[in-house]
């Protein structure tokens, strides 16, 4: 299938803000306590990076990703995931967030969060920028979520179509080229 962008979702400014009262929401929950923040590559890549520096100074976090692939065509996900890269660091006892650009049916949040579980992480948490919760298959805990968004597959601020668009700055819909 063949796609154009379509209209702009989420301005630049209302993302930036919001991802300010994330990171406020984050600090005030987290206090002084260490926390290891796990962005899932590629999409969450702009977002987490935008979401650190946002987070108090006297926070003491850690970096690290993830990569999956997702069996399925390039707008529907199957929920069949496999690990392609995996954590450096050991999670087990640390406080742990998982960082994500969208959530969609919850099959591959759903998995991460079974897999990582195993290894045992005090405190397990969940912050996706976008939450598509109407196509839900699975139910999963978003302790931070950025924005609701309606059924459309949406490109930009990381969020790719076939490896483009992952460099705008604002978040859009895209359209079929007719
Ligand atoms: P889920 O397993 O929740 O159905 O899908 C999760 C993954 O599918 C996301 O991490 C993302 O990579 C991809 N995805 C789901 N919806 C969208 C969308 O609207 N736009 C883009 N670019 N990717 C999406």
């Amino acid at each position: 299938m063949e796609c154009d962008l379509g209209e702009v979702l989420i301005r630049r400014k209302t993302i930036q803000d919001r991802v300010r009262e994330l990171a406020f929401d984050i600090g005030s929950a987290y206090g002084d306590r260490d926390l290891v923040l796990i962005g899932v590559l590629k999409g969450a890549v702009v977002f987490l990076s935008d979401l650190i520096r946002e987070l108090p100074v006297s926070m003491a976090t850690e970096l690290d990703f993830l990569a999956v692939a997702s069996y399925g065509t390039s707008t529907e996900s199957s929920g069949v995931v496999r690990i392609i890269k995996d954590l450096d660091v050991d999670i087990s006892g640390r406080n742990v967030m998982i960082v994500e650009d969208i959530v969609d049916t919850g099959l591959t949040l759903s998995y991460l969060v079974s897999i990582l579980r195993e290894r045992e992480p005090a405190v397990l948490e969940v912050c996706s920028l976008l939450d598509k919760s109407a196509r839900r298959k699975v139910n999963v805990d978003i302790t931070f979520r950025g924005f609701e968004i309606p059924d459309e597959f949406v490109v930009g601020y990381g969020l790719d179509f076939s490896g483009k668009w992952r460099n705008l700055p604002e978040i859009y819909t895209l359209k079929r080229k007719d």
